[in-house]
């Protein structure tokens, strides 16, 4: 007889059902109450495992994929290794091209998790030949067997999200929520989540974060494409220079910009005083919260929900490291002066 062991079948099996953790001392200066989605806790240590695991299984569903067949996407490094590890357990192989701004870290990463990994120029229109998108799209053609998980345009992003980070937050806050305050990349994890709680409260209000160099809270503001907007910037996995698909911005009531600097020092902030060891966009939101709450968006019975999309551990080389910070610019002298004041 087989032994009764407490355990999970494989690794794919501990995607979802993040924890909620209050925020304690960093929003003790604030009104209202704030609680974090702590995604690093996925397997894959990102909301991305998400996406990758519920893509992909459709894709069963519909009989799309067979054994040895290729996954091909384009990346900024966390969908990468959702997808990567997705791969090893279901036996697909795995191609990932990944834009030039992402860390070594996360590129190291990848290669470790058995991707193949191209890496193209970050600062080049989406037509360019030598663009991600552009990689990505030649692969799949030349590639037998080939799916390309496409998450910008891919609705089927929107719906993983929809289907578990929505009711997990409904759920968890019992139905409490008021705010939920969110990155957008591709949009699917915000837009996802929002239908779903706007659908059980259309009093929820949702906030996009969105970075300075981005297009989308203007698109937002007006439903026109401004190319003016467009400038490089750090931070990964925020913003975006086209519209992506995937974003329902119908159900996004705000977008709120960051800059890369607060950011940078605001997950630094989060990791010191929460002890949540979080990524650069994590920094991102709260600093959105920071601004929001400074011009009197939230009140005493406020209840919001942030989302910290990744772990800082894939941050070493960048926002962790003071080298990175200083090459930045990063510590002028105010900065400095609000690190030391939470030294501890
Ligand atoms: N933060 C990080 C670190 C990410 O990699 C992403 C995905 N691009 C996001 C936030 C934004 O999530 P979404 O793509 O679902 O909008």
């Amino acid at each position: 007889m087989k032994p009764k062991i407490n355990a999970c079948d494989n690794i794919l099996e501990l995607i979802g059902n993040t924890p909620l953790v209050k925020l304690n001392k960093i929003a003790s200066s604030l009104s209202g109450n704030f609680y974090a989605k702590v995604e690093a806790f996925n397997p894959g240590h990102s909301s991305k495992d998400r996406i990758a695991h519920y893509i992909i299984e459709e894709a069963e569903r519909k009989g799309i994929l067979k054994q040895g067949s290729t996954i091909i996407e384009t990346t900024s490094g966390n969908t990468g290794f959702s997808i990567a590890m997705v791969s090893i357990i279901k036996g697909y192989d795995c191609i990932l091209a990944v834009s030039s701004k992402s860390s070594k870290d996360k590129i190291d990463m990848l290669r470790s998790m058995g991707a193949k990994v191209y890496v193209c120029p970050a600062h080049v229109s989406a037509d360019d030949p030598r663009s991600y998108y552009q990689v990505a799209k030649r692969l799949h053609e030349e590639t037998k067997d080939s799916i390309y998980i496409n998450q910008y345009f891919n609705a089927l992003n929107l719906e993983a999200h929809y289907n578990s980070t929505g009711p997990e937050i409904w759920n968890q806050t019992n139905g409490c929520i008021t705010h939920l305050v969110a990155c957008s990349g591709t949009g699917g994890t915000i837009s996802g989540t929002a239908k779903y709680l706007k659908e059980q409260n259309p009093n929820i209000k949702i906030i996009g974060v969105d970075a300075y160099g981005s297009v989308l809270k203007k698109y937002h503001e007006t439903r026109e494409f401004d190319a003016n907007e467009i400038y490089p910037y750090r931070i990964e996995g925020l913003g975006k220079n086209l519209i992506p698909a995937a974003t329902d911005f119908d159900v996004i009531d705000i977008f709120e910009k960051v800059t890369d600097q607060e950011s940078a020092h605001t997950a630094r902030e989060i990791s010191k005083t929460e002890g949540i060891f979080v990524g650069y966009t994590s920094g991102a939101v709260f600093q959105a919260v920071k601004q929001l709450s400074a011009e009197g968006e939230f009140n005493e019975n406020s209840n919001v929900v942030v989302i910290f999309p990744d772990h800082g551990s894939r941050y070493m080389s960048k926002v962790y490291s003071d080298d990175w910070m200083a090459d930045q610019g990063f510590f002028d002298v105010e900065s400095v002066e609000e690190e030391k004041a939470i030294q501890y």
